[in-house]
């Protein structure tokens, strides 16, 4: 569905690609979202991208609000990270053996994440999750994993559940090939209800391996815990013996340098990480407390493994950026300049009459087209998708590259200069009037 005014900048270049991929790859992508099933409209084919900005192959020029979907922090190809990366290139690019990096390392990332004693480096998210997920089944030695309607923690089998009817309920497959008894293993729970995760505990905690969430959700969209929930989770679980596990694949190192956990002064047993720690190469961590990790091989019994794993490249990229983070100033600066784009996307959506709520937890930013507040998906789920889809044509016509779905956040990176954020915000006005 696209009206006049976006088919004719639809150019020939990406419809061109899209077609050749669709041939090859499933939907034309190597993962779903990019497809802009969403939103309409053929994706922007990347040629290379600098700074806050992408170059299309269809020769214009955007700026990115998507950022790899997080990792791209420092923005796009920065000098520090290309550097690192092309000097570890050099020395070789996978052994199957360690290396003092990954040593060094992961002692950076357990001086920055207090609540992490210990780690294990994947190479991806989803990865990390599982394996974070598998140690606190080995841990408690239950079965059982407690997740939150609307937060996404990557693509195990047991995991891509949403509710069934109820107000705790088994969860109910989202995904052809997972089977009923898988997805029947994890339990699903409205975000940000502490009421309803005390119910279920109260019923079934002895059961209950882990609980695991998106301490800032980014997944529905930018949905902040409310005050209190992240303590009573961290109560609640300490008193049933259930691991409360932060996937802070998106958060960490994003809305804090020390993760989510640092901002709301919640300590999590386990924590996931991804993206940013990576610095725009594959990687993935989880770890926590040493009691835990120590049940993961070779010193314990729960088997995890990955032939990548701490690959030198990833790790060169990964401290690249974390050491460009740890610099002074770096996330008021970030903090300033999300707040200025707020401010702005508010002010030239009240000017249009288009109904949106802000939500944003540093730079992390979602433009729900719905009344608000956002508390959990059943708010999101209001929000107007084809509202949201005219709004997101009209900012790929003016030369912006937003998140293609509404049930995702936008990020700012250090790239995103006062002056690229007005021009953003002028945009979006101009994108508003068109919704
Ligand atoms: C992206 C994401 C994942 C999955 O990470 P991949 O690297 O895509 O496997 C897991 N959890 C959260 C919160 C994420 O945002």
């Amino acid at each position: 569905m696209r009206d006049t005014w976006s088919s004719e900048f639809d150019n020939q270049a990406n419809q061109m690609w899209m077609a050749r991929a669709q041939e090859v790859l499933p939907g034309g992508v190597n993962s779903p979202v990019r497809a802009f099933r969403a939103v309409g409209g053929s994706p922007i084919f990347v040629a290379r991208a600098e700074g806050a900005y992408l170059h299309g192959v269809d020769g214009r020029r955007y700026i990115d609000y998507v950022g790899s979907w997080g990792p791209m922090i420092l923005g796009h190809a920065a000098p520090e990270v290309v550097r690192a990366v092309q000097e570890a290139m050099t020395r070789g690019s996978s052994y199957g053996a360690p290396t003092s990096a990954e040593v060094e390392y992961a002692e950076l990332i357990t001086q920055l994440v207090p609540s992490i004693e210990m780690l294990r480096m994947t190479s991806s998210g989803t990865e990390a999750v599982m394996g974070a997920l598998r140690v606190a089944r080995g841990f408690t030695g239950r079965d059982l994993i407690v997740k939150f309607e609307g937060c996404y923690h990557g693509g195990a089998d047991y995991l891509l559940v949403q509710a069934g009817s109820g107000l705790a309920t088994f969860g109910v497959p989202t995904s052809a090939g997972v089977p009923a008894a898988i997805g029947g293993t994890t339990l699903v729970l409205p975000f940000n209800d502490l009421e309803a995760a005390r119910a279920l505990f109260a019923q079934r905690g002895k059961e209950i391996a882990a609980l695991i969430l998106e301490p800032v959700v980014g997944n529905m969209g930018v949905v902040p815990p409310e005050p209190g929930f992240l303590e009573g989770l961290r109560a609640i679980t300490e008193e049933h013996g259930s691991l409360l596990v932060f996937d802070e694949v998106m958060t960490g190192f994003r809305v804090a340098l020390g993760g989510a956990q640092a901002l709301y002064g919640v300590t999590p047993d386990l924590s996931c990480f991804g993206k940013i720690v990576g610095g725009g190469l594959p990687v993935g961590v989880y770890g926590g407390r040493r009691e835990i990790m120590q049940k993961v091989a070779p010193l314990g019994p729960v088997y995890q493994a990955g032939t990548l794993s701490g690959n030198p490249l990833a790790v060169a990229a990964g401290r690249a950026t974390l050491e460009a983070l740890r610099a002074p100033g770096v996330y008021e600066v970030l903090e300033q300049r999300s707040a200025r784009l707020e401010a702005g996307l508010r002010e030239v959506s009240k000017r249009c009459r288009v109904p949106v709520t802000l939500q944003r937890v540093g730079s992390m930013i979602t433009p729900f087209f719905a009344a608000g507040p956002i508390r959990t998906w059943t708010d999101a789920d209001r929000a107007d998708r084809a509202a949201f889809g005219k709004w997101h044509a009209a900012m790929i016509h003016e030369g912006v590259h937003w998140p293609p779905a509404q049930f995702e956040a936008g990020f700012v990176s250090l790239a995103h200069t006062e002056a690229i954020l007005d021009a953003t915000i002028d945009a979006a006005g101009h994108a508003f009037a068109k919704v």
